[in-house]
């Protein structure tokens, strides 16, 4: 390399490492090599990163060994104290990124910390519907000549029926008057509910119930005409109310 490079250099007009030695001594050269190592360790990315553009290389040509030596330490020089400025400056860009950069997980980690609460469970209503999609066939008011005290709700025979809301039941059984199997909850807050025209009961009396939980089967015993359930609402045991409105107020419509 060092044997080809002046033979090569003189027919190369730009870069930095054709300046060396051409028509000067051995002594010299050799200095020149020097120097032009050390401006090459210096300059060597600068002068590809230029693409041999600039016309320094040229003009150190013409100089002797002794200007291009101090030339080449002082380009030395500036290239170290422009490169030694660079470094530091690179060195503390990491930093405020790495600093950026650990609040970002920590906002992560905040971020799939939030949604947890997001999933707490939903609470069950406090009052539901008693049997679901079913038809009512009956509102409660006058019919036939007599007060029809409760709502019908028609599906195929067999369907659960559900506690309209949690209490305890007080009455499990066949009850008088053409209800048929019946169930009373007490409710705990003056009010009760009934279901009538059973198939099967499915609580027994004491029984602490949750809303929505089943406690027996639709049918038609009693007095029915055909497989519904009888619901009322009661204001205190047997004053019976219209359990439209009342169900409605609590966010259930039975359709009446
Ligand atoms: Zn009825």
């Amino acid at each position: 390399m060092q044997e080809d490079s002046p033979v090569q250099n003189e027919n190369t007009p730009d870069t930095t490492q054709t300046a060396p030695p051409r028509r000067t001594g051995r002594r010299n050269r050799l200095i020149v090599l020097g120097a032009a190592a050390l401006v090459a360790l210096g300059l060597g990315g600068v002068a590809v990163a230029t693409s041999g553009t600039d016309h320094p290389a040229p003009a150190a040509v013409s100089l002797d060994a002794q200007a291009r030596a101090d030339s080449a330490s002082r380009a030395d020089r500036s290239v170290r104290e422009s490169s030694t400025p660079v470094t530091p400056s690179l060195s503390p860009t990491p930093s405020p990124s790495a600093v950026s950069a650990s609040p970002t997980p920590a906002k992560t980690a905040a971020a799939k910390a939030k949604p947890k609460p997001k999933k707490t469970t939903k609470p069950t209503p406090a009052w539901v519907d008693p049997m679901p999609g079913a038809a009512v066939t009956s509102c409660y008011g006058q019919r036939w000549g007599t007060l029809h005290a409760g709502i019908d709700l028609a599906l195929p025979s067999g369907t659960p029926i559900h506690a309209a809301a949690a209490g305890t039941v007080t009455q499990a059984g066949d009850a008088s008057d053409g209800y048929g199997n019946s169930v009373f909850i007490d409710h705990g807050n003056g009010y009760l509910t009934h279901y009538a025209h059973q198939s099967r009961i499915a609580v027994t009396v004491g029984q602490k119930v949750k809303a929505g939980q089943v406690i027996g089967y639709e049918g038609a015993t009693g007095d029915a005409t055909g497989p519904h359930l009888h619901f009322e609402v009661h204001q205190g045991m047997w004053n019976q109310i219209d359990p439209a409105p009342f169900m409605r107020a609590r966010g259930v419509d039975l359709g009446c």
